[in-house]
C-alpha cells in the first residue's frame, strides 16, 4: 500500500511493477482500452475473457494483487464470481466494471463483496485513481 492517490497516466510510470491484476472483460476493446491505460505502470496483465476462466486462475493460485471483474458476463456474472473468489482470497481486491452507472450498483456490488466499483465507460484518471487506492 502507497497510500498515495494518484490520477493521472503520466504520473504511472513503473509504479506497479511486479504486481498482477487479471482483467476479467468478455468485451476486447474494452480489455485494450483497460491495458493501454495501464501500460505505462508495468503492471502485469493477466487477460481472463469470463468468470470461469477468472476462478481457473484463482484456483491454481498463480499471483494477482487485484482483479477488475466485469459484472456483465456470458456464463457466470461478475457478481457471482467475485463471492467466489472472495471465498477463497477474502483479501484479494476485487474493483467492479459496472455497465451503467445505475444507483443500484454501488450497493449491488458492495453486497457482492466487491471493494470498489466504476462505471462504464470507465475514464482513465477514475481507473489509476481506484486502482492506486488499493496496490
Ligand atoms: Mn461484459
Amino acid at each position: 500500500m502507497t497510500n498515495q492517490v494518484i490520477d493521472n497516466i503520466s504520473a504511472t510510470t513503473g509504479i506497479w511493477e511486479g504486481k498482477t491484476v487479471l482483467i476479467v472483460e468478455d468485451v476486447e476493446s474494452n480489455y485494450q482500452f483497460l491495458a493501454a491505460t495501464l501500460r505505462k505502470s508495468k503492471i502485469n496483465i493477466i487477460w481472463a475473457r469470463s468468470g470461469e476462466e477468472a476462478l481457473e486462475w484463482i484456483h491454481q493460485d498463480k499471483p494477482v494483487d487485484m482483479v477488475l471483474m466485469d459484472v456483465q458476463l456470458d456464463g457466470i456474472d461478475g457478481y457471482t464470481a467475485t463471492g467466489k473468489i472472495k471465498a477463497i482470497k477474502p483479501a484479494l481486491p476485487v474493483i467492479a466494471q459496472t455497465a451503467f452507472a445505475m444507483k443500484g450498483e454501488k450497493e449491488k456490488s458492495r453486497l457482492a463483496g466487491c471493494d470498489d466499483y466504476l462505471s462504464k465507460p470507465i475514464r482513465p484518471s477514475e481507473l489509476i485513481k481506484t486502482i492506486s487506492k488499493y496496490l
